[in-house]
């Protein structure tokens, strides 16, 4: 047995791109969007884990395969020990329960029809967990741990009669009312006014430790990441780059592109001067990416066998994995 809640092997996840009919005749292969190209990671029961990169790196496609809301191309899911990617819709069903999302966007996930309370507990009656009474008395109770108060009169209101770290509290309460194990936070915080930033990670950590939840943290924002996460991997055109406790990977980068991306970071001090290592170029289309390592047309230590070979993760100690030729 592991200690493991999430445990994912081999995952890929292509999507074949949509021609037109006379582009489909006259087109020698199919082309694929490599979204997820042959991941693997484990979550331990109780850990932040982030999964960072850029826009198109495939960490939104990874939540959503763990979810069991895109099917994989290939590869494995484990949920405490339990395959989860052969399991049928209904097998998959009872573990929808265990595991809840926080979208990034909280006024589009919340039904702006729906008051706010029944959006919250609108789940308890789709898994048939309690009648309609019953549903009030949890909304009333996890609005309350959520500061969503006072929920007697917020759970009357509508989505746009909320602030915005309102409606993101209901999101949260939402997430929470099935008393998941894992929950997927998907940039939980970039549409949320700076000023309640720090609130609403603070909530999120309080949580967990209340709850007893495990994170998968998903973001772009490696400024916050290094306060909340136990352990990180970056991702780049779905690939993992670099995998380790946030210690490692911050104390000592290894791949040239995380160490990009982390002198992009600001730093709290008016007098630090950091040279910003922004790399060159565009990030490549994930339909034919670049042989060999895919951050090679961006890299500034580019050499002869990257264009070649695909570098493969590997522990250079203390479960630090790196993909790079340098390392
Ligand atoms: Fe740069 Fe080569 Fe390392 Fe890729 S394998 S990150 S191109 S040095």
């Amino acid at each position: 047995m592991t200690n493991n809640l999430i445990e994912v092997k081999n995952l890929k996840k292509y999507y074949q791109v949509q021609k037109g009919f006379v582009e489909t005749l006259l087109a020698r292969k199919i082309d694929f969007i490599k979204a997820v190209d042959k991941i693997s990671f484990n979550i331990r029961k109780g850990e932040v884990f982030g999964l960072a990169g850029e826009s198109g790196s495939g960490k939104t496609t990874t939540g959503r395969l763990i979810l069991g809301l895109t099917e994989p191309t290939e590869g494995k899911i484990f949920f405490d020990n339990i395959d989860i990617s052969s399991l049928s819709p209904s097998e998959m069903r009872s573990f929808r329960k265990k595991m809840q999302i926080i979208f990034q966007d909280p006024y589009a996930s919340l039904n702006p029809r729906m008051k706010v309370g029944d959006s919250i507990g609108h789940s308890l009656l789709i898994h048939k967990i309690c009648n309609e009474a019953e549903k009030r008395e949890l909304v009333l109770d996890i609005m309350t741990k959520v500061g969503l108060t006072p929920s007697k009169i917020l759970c009357e209101k509508y989505p746009h009669q909320l602030s915005g770290g309102q409606r993101q509290r209901a999101v949260i309460a939402r997430a929470l009312i099935l008393q998941p194990e894992l929950i997927v936070a998907d940039e939980p915080i970039a549409m949320a006014d700076v000023s309640v930033r720090a609130t609403i990670l603070k909530l999120m950590m309080d949580l967990k430790n209340e709850f007893n939840l495990t994170y998968l943290f998903i973001t772009h924002d490696l400024a916050t990441t290094k306060y909340i996460c136990d352990r990180i991997a970056i991702m780049y055109l779905g690939k993992i780059f670099e995998m380790g406790t946030i210690y490692d990977v911050y104390s000592n980068p290894k791949h040239p592109y995380t160490i990009a991306l982390l002198s992009a970071v600001p730093v709290p001090d008016p007098k630090a001067r950091r040279k910003h290592l922004i790399p060159r170029g565009e990030i490549p289309s994930p339909i034919n990416p670049p042989p060999g390592c895919r951050f090679h047309p961006r890299c500034p230590k580019v050499m002869d066998i990257c264009s070649k070979k695909e570098p493969e993760l590997i522990d250079t100690g203390n479960k630090h994995l790196v993909a790079c030729h340098l390392k």
